[in-house]
């Protein structure tokens, strides 16, 4: 296949819409033509329903230890943003290409599958990983599969690169994000009758002060030395949902809330100690007024912290290959605790910013594109020595 540039190849990817509740497989069924071009087989990995799918690929000796580089497929929504063009259809504007995921993160992607020609045309001493995954910005769903897949066929990796949009600058943390929600059943009733029945909205209020009193707790414990912005663990709800009329009494609430963790073990404890408040004080008085009350907790999405390593064998290789000397925190979440989890060394640096991303007129510049081709370059080179 004819070397394309990582412009060409942006153009393609954003060309498919890859918003995270749509299908990607026309994406990976493009990716997957495009390596088998330069004769590099890809490894799919579907999820349950077969309408989603991972794409694996090594370049280089499978058996020894090497790098991964790691994108995620899919996009966020257009919906109720006002476009000035298709999302769909990469426009240039300058040095700017605009279109949904060109900073978020398809430039990545577009810049290491523009790589794949010089990762063959040496032989390299350890391989090259390309991960790509699914359902990335819904909770990072895909990448489960891909590291199960790497543990069953491979020797540890060296390091990986996740290359979400940090402006080619080098990031060595972000806080876990844990979605959660809290259903409340009690007994609906007419509003005169309160005494027939359980009112599931104001004993949800008492579970959501219990969840306010740990957000003050946090926040008035910051901790020495964070490297976050907010320097604690955050925790918030955002939605409650409960009740039919002003006049009864609500037989049901529910709630999501939020956890944003400075640290690993986090979550769990604060659900544990959420339970125990529930089950011990709020479940008791509630089932005093109706035996079938009950309050459930249910964890939808629990993305681990990207804890910061200084030193470690990622960050020092991805300082040298873009050239940066400082290494920052995001207050966005990724893949790379999960591979941190994983126990592989991981770091982020990708082009584009998350300011650029997520945003109407979504862009990335050139200049950062071919930054990120450096980048790539630079690791190549060293993989190629290693
Ligand atoms: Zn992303």
């Amino acid at each position: 296949m004819a070397h394309s540039s990582e412009i060409e190849l942006l153009g393609r990817l954003v060309g498919f819409n890859t918003v995270s509740s749509r299908s990607n497989l026309e994406a990976i069924d493009f990716i997957k033509a495009y390596l088998a071009g330069f004769g590099v087989e890809s490894v799919i990995i579907p999820d349950a329903t077969g309408t989603k799918a991972n794409l694996f690929a090594t370049i280089g000796p499978a058996d020894r230890p090497g790098y991964v580089l790691s994108g995620h497929t899919d996009v966020v929504p257009v919906d109720g943003q006002e476009w000035s063009r298709d999302p769909f259809d990469m426009w240039r504007d300058g040095d700017r290409l605009h279109g949904r995921g060109t900073s978020d993160m398809k430039g990545f992607i577009a810049c290491a599958l523009a790589g794949i020609p010089a990762m063959l045309k040496e032989p390299l001493a350890a391989p090259i990983h390309l991960a790509l995954s699914y359902d990335e910005e819904v909770g990072c769903l895909g990448v489960h599969g891909i590291i199960e897949h790497m543990a069953k066929t491979l020797p540890p990796q060296l390091a990986v690169f996740v290359g979400e949009p940090t402006g080619m600058g080098v990031v060595g943390g972000h806080k876990g994000s844990a979605g959660l929600l809290t259903t409340v059943t009690g007994k609906a009733c007419h509003s005169s009758r309160p005494d027939l029945g359980v009112n599931a909205i104001f004993h949800a209020m008492d579970l959501m002060g219990e969840l306010r009193s740990y957000a003050n707790e946090l926040r008035s414990a910051p901790e020495a030395g964070s490297p976050f912005d907010v320097p604690y663990t955050t925790v918030s709800v955002g939605v409650v949902q409960g009740g039919t009329a002003r006049n009864a009494i609500p037989g049901d609430c529910a709630f999501q809330w939020d956890v944003r963790a400075t640290s690993g073990g986090v979550v769990e404890t604060l659900v544990e100690r959420f339970r125990a408040f529930s089950d011990g004080k709020v479940v008791p008085a509630m089932k005093e007024g109706f035996a079938g009350s009950a309050v459930a907790t249910n964890i939808a999405y629990d993305v681990p912290p990207f804890v910061p390593d200084a030193g470690s064998h990622a960050e020092t290789l991805a300082k040298r290959f873009a050239g940066r000397n400082e290494v920052t925190a995001v207050n966005y979440g990724s893949e790379a605790g999960i591979f941190q989890s994983a126990g592989m060394s991981t770091i982020l640096c990708g082009p584009g910013r998350d300011s650029e991303a997520h945003i109407t007129d979504e862009w990335i510049t050139v200049e950062q594109l071919e930054r990120c081709v450096g980048f790539i370059d630079r690791l190549i080179d060293h993989a190629r020595h290693a």
